[in-house]
């Protein structure tokens, strides 16, 4: 069969911006509802434990034409805001009851805000997610924050959430992390097998799909794909950063392929990929889910660097783990999180002599062109210059 009716329901997800699946979804068991949520991180096992669909919204891409969205924000800010604000307004986000608003940076923050003027009858819980990596301190913050976020959630669907709940929950997400994990290595190991086009498109349908149906959709692509017949190319080994949150658009995922990139990691769509080891399943699963926030690992401009190490060591970690020749930073224009960020990150790659360059975007940005022209330098630039 191949990978190819999977890739193509993927798609369909992706252009389905007036979110008819979640709607179907919704129909098809009394009393269901659907909870959306903004980048960049989400504990989505609190929503699917009480019952409803977690529905990431990552903006309308470059599908929708902006016009009610822009007056609500000044203009020297990134898109998501806009395009979140217009699809509301358009009435493409009705299939949600409610939408979290992680403390991801001020814009997602103000936006919280402006959603509840706008929105009254929505349910929205802005959460602060700690930075303080202490256990007694932001551990416990985060495990009241956690409890309250259930808290209004069983408003919300009109019922309890127990802990086997939870527990249940976590283990589901689990799986989703294990395979997402095992899709990048994968990848990481075969580019040319694993196009990140693929990849992309795979983690932007479990913004839509329950994670169940996810993970069976990923277990059937990681099965078909080893058998699929793919060419290998000449192509540059990059890691991409700075694409934690406004996503880019897939076509800007295809030109950087195109260019001659074979993407061996990236930041995209986080939300699918914090910590390292499973959230443990037993004892308390609020105290799980929050120690699991705290001892992650995970290095993104949204979460404090501890104490001692050193910020660009995790990219760096991630060019040598994945045999990387190069860095692409792309941000977001107006992205203060991932552009404060990255004079740190490149002064690191200096150290340790990794090449780079950078370009911004938006998710609807559609001069595609010179960015092929940047990247395809870059990669030919590695691939004739380098030591490798
Ligand atoms: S793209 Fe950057 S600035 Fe915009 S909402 Fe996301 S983190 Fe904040």
């Amino acid at each position: 069969m191949g990978v190819a009716p999977i890739i193509d329901r993927c798609h369909a997800l992706l252009e389905d911006l007036d979110l008819a699946c979640v709607s179907e979804w919704k129909a098809a068991g009394e009393g269901r509802r659907a909870v959306g949520f903004l980048p960049v991180y989400i504990p989505r096992e609190l929503i699917h434990a009480a019952g409803a669909l977690p529905v990431g919204i990552l903006g309308a891409g470059e599908e929708l034409e902006i016009v009610r969205g822009d007056a609500c924000f000044q203009s020297y800010i990134c898109h998501l805001p806009r395009s979140v604000v217009e699809l509301g307004l358009r009435g493409k986000l009705d299939a949600l009851d409610g939408v979290l608003f992680p403390s991801t940076c001020d814009v997602i923050r103000n936006l919280s805000g402006i959603w509840k003027m706008m929105f009254p009858d929505k349910e929205a819980i802005y959460f602060d997610v700690p930075q303080n990596l202490d256990p007694k301190v932001g551990g416990v913050f985060y495990r009241d924050m956690l409890a309250e976020i259930v808290t209004r959630l069983q408003r919300l669907v009109g019922r309890d959430v127990s802990e086997d709940d939870l527990r249940g929950s976590i283990a589901a997400y689990n799986t989703s992390r294990r395979l997402v994990r095992e899709l990048y290595d994968l990848r990481a190991a075969e580019p040319w097998r694993v196009p990140t086009s693929e990849t992309y498109l795979l983690l932007r349908a479990g913004m839509r799909l329950p994670v169940e149906e996810h993970n069976e959709m990923l277990t059937h692509y990681l099965a078909e794909v080893r058998d699929e017949d793919r060419a290998l190319r000449d192509n540059a080994r990059i890691v991409v950063t700075g694409t934690f949150c406004e996503q880019p658009s897939l076509s800007l995922v295809r030109t950087l392929e195109h260019a001659g990139c074979y993407v061996v990691d990236d930041d995209l769509m986080l939300v699918t990929r914090w910590y390292g080891p499973d959230i443990p399943t037993e004892g308390d699963p609020l105290e799980a889910i929050a120690g699991a926030w705290i001892d992650a690992d995970d290095e993104t401009p949204c979460r404090y660097v501890a104490d001692g190490k050193r910020k660009g060591q995790q990219l760096v970690d991630s060019v040598q783990r994945c045999g990387a020749e190069g860095v692409i930073f792309a941000a977001p224009s107006f992205c203060d999180p991932a552009l404060l960020d990255r004079p740190m990150l490149q002064a690191v790659l200096d150290e340790e002599g990794i090449a780079y360059t950078s370009f911004k975007y938006s998710e609807n940005t559609a001069q595609l062109q010179p960015i092929r022209e940047q990247a395809g330098t870059f990669a030919d630039t590695i691939k004739l210059w380098s030591d490798a």
